[in-house]
């Protein structure tokens, strides 16, 4: 494959998905983190911002401009209209952005972090998917360890979110990140074999 090897990195929240981009990162793979950049178009994006005013309304925004987050996540993920309303802005726009990036990155093997992978449509971007996995109870506990979320609030993303059964299903790789599943010995091997169809060099 010419444009070399796009890799999605998918999982529910508290999988571990951000532990395995890092990891990955290191390990020398430019990784494209789908939450941060649509955060910035959040801010950095004038098209994006007055349609989130146009639907939201002014107080999506702080008074320093800044994205009052707060209130964006509780018209949000309470309410499975206003989930697909913003999806339908943001996801297709972070799809262009991440193929522009992934475009002009010289490593045979890219990766995206997404937990929406088939929601959003990057699916259709990427050529390889790699799940990561964790027990409910795993993710819940170090969801909430980060000290930004209830159990609550843990678990209706969770219900906003692919089962992990399904995504595993439709997956091509998986690691396992629950407790006692340790991550580089699986990461390693799999690296290989991505290197193997990418002429990916792993990082000395
Ligand atoms: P995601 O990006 O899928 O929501 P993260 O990678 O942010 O999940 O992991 C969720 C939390 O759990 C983070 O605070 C992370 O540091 C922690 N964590 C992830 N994997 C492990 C692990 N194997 N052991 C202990 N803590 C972990």
């Amino acid at each position: 494959m010419e444009r070399g090897i796009r890799l999605a990195i998918t999982g529910g929240i508290g999988s571990g998905k951000s532990v395995v981009s890092r990891m990955l990162d290191i390990m020398g793979v430019p990784v494209y983190d789908c939450d941060s950049r649509a955060k910035m178009m959040m801010v950095g994006n004038s098209y994006v911002v007055e349609e989130l005013k146009r639907m939201f309304g002014e107080e999506c925004y702080n008074d320093d401009g800044s994205l009052n987050r707060q209130y964006i996540a509780s018209r949000i993920f309470t309410d499975k209209e206003n989930i697909r309303r913003m999806n339908a802005l943001i996801h297709p726009l972070v799809k262009d952005d991440f193929k522009r990036w992934a475009d002009g990155q010289l490593s045979p093997l890219v990766a995206v972090e997404t937990a929406v992978l088939y929601e959003s449509g990057m699916i259709d971007a990427v050529d390889k998917v790699l799940v990561v996995w964790a027990g409910k109870e795993t993710a819940i506990e170090r969801s909430m360890a980060r000290g930004k979320m209830t159990r609550r609030q843990v678990e209706n993303r969770m219900e906003n979110q692919m089962a992990a059964d399904e995504l595993l299903l439709l997956s091509d790789y998986s690691l396992c990140n629950d407790n006692g599943c340790p991550l580089l010995p699986q990461l390693i091997p799999l690296l290989e074999e991505l290197k193997n169809i990418s002429n990916f060099e792993l990082t000395d």
